[in-house]
C-alpha cells in the first residue's frame, strides 16, 4: 500500500539562521561526516544505479559481483547484457539495471570518445550536472552522487529520505519537483557542508523521521519542525 501523503506543512522559509540551526542539532545527534572524495566517477555511477530498489547490503554484493567479474568498465560496456544481469542479480531489477548500465557505458565512449568521467573534476559543477543528466536514465540525484562522493564538488542529491525530512521540516516549496528541489538544497546548503547535510538528513530519515510514522516525540529537530506532531 501506498505510503499517504502528508499534510501540506505550513510556510517556514528557510532562512540562513533555520538552516544553521537544523544543521548543528543533526551534527549534535549524528556528528559530522568525513568522508573524503573516493575519485571514481563512473564506480559511483554505477553503484547508484545498483542501488536503487534494494538496501545497501545487496547493492553492495551486487556491485562487488560485477567488479569481480570484470577487469575494467570497458569490459562491462562490451559484455551480453545477460551475463551482466546475471553478476549483478542479488541487487534486484537486475534486467532493468544492467540495460541501464550498459546503456549508460556506451553513452559516454560515444560522446567523449573513451570511457572516462575524470575531467568532470575539472568543469563546472553546472556543466558536470549537464552532461550526467544526459546520460541515459540519470537524474538529478544520481549526477549529484557522483560530483559529490566522487569528486566533492557542490552538489546535494535529494534522495527519498532527503526529500521527506526536508519537506516536513520546510525547506521546500510544497509540491516542489525533484528538480527544484536540488536546486533549493544547494542553495540552502552552507559551503562546504555539502556531505554533512546530505548525510545527516538522509540518517534522521532512516533513524526517526520514517515515511509512515515520524517519531515526533523523540526528534532533536521537533522544536523547529512546523510538521513536529501532525503526522500521526
Ligand atoms: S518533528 Fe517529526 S516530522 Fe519533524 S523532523 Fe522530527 S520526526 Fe520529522
Amino acid at each position: 500500500m501506498p505510503a499517504k501523503a502528508d499534510p501540506p506543512t505550513p510556510s517556514t522559509p528557510p532562512t540562513p539562521r533555520r538552516v544553521r540551526s537544523i544543521r548543528r542539532r543533526l551534527r549534535e545527534v549524528y556528528g559530522t561526516p568525513g568522508a573524503a572524495p573516493h575519485g571514481c566517477p563512473i564506480a559511483e555511477l554505477v553503484l547508484t544505479v545498483l542501488s536503487q530498489s534494494t538496501n545497501d547490503r545487496n547493492r553492495d554484493v551486487a556491485y562487488l559481483r560485477l567488479r569481480e567479474r570484470y577487469p575494467d568498465w570497458e569490459a562491462v560496456r562490451d559484455a551480453p547484457v545477460d551475463e551482466i544481469e546475471e553478476a549483478i542479480r542479488p541487487g534486484g531489477i537486475s534486467k532493468v539495471k544492467s540495460a541501464r548500465i550498459r546503456s549508460i557505458l556506451r553513452a559516454i565512449t560515444e560522446s567523449r570518445g573513451e570511457l572516462d568521467l575524470d575531467w568532470l573534476a575539472d568543469v563546472p559543477v553546472a556543466e558536470g550536472q549537464e552532461f550526467l543528466t544526459g546520460l541515459p536514465g540519470v537524474g538529478r540525484k544520481t549526477a549529484a552522487c557522483v560530483l559529490l562522493f566522487a569528486l566533492g564538488k557542490r552538489d546535494v542529491p535529494v534522495d527519498t529520505h532527503v526529500s521527506r525530512v526536508g519537506s516536513r521540516l520546510g525547506l521546500f516549496r510544497p509540491k516542489a519537483t525533484l528538480h527544484e528541489m536540488h536546486d533549493a538544497m544547494l542553495e540552502l546548503t552552507p559551503r562546504g557542508a555539502e556531505l554533512e547535510l546530505h548525510m545527516n538528513l538522509l540518517r534522521h530519515g532512516r533513524r526517526t523521521c520514517h515515511g509512515r510514522k515520524p517519531e515526533c516525540g523523540d526528534c532533536a529537530l521537533s522544536r523547529m519542525c512546523p510538521s513536529a506532531g501532525r503526522l500521526s
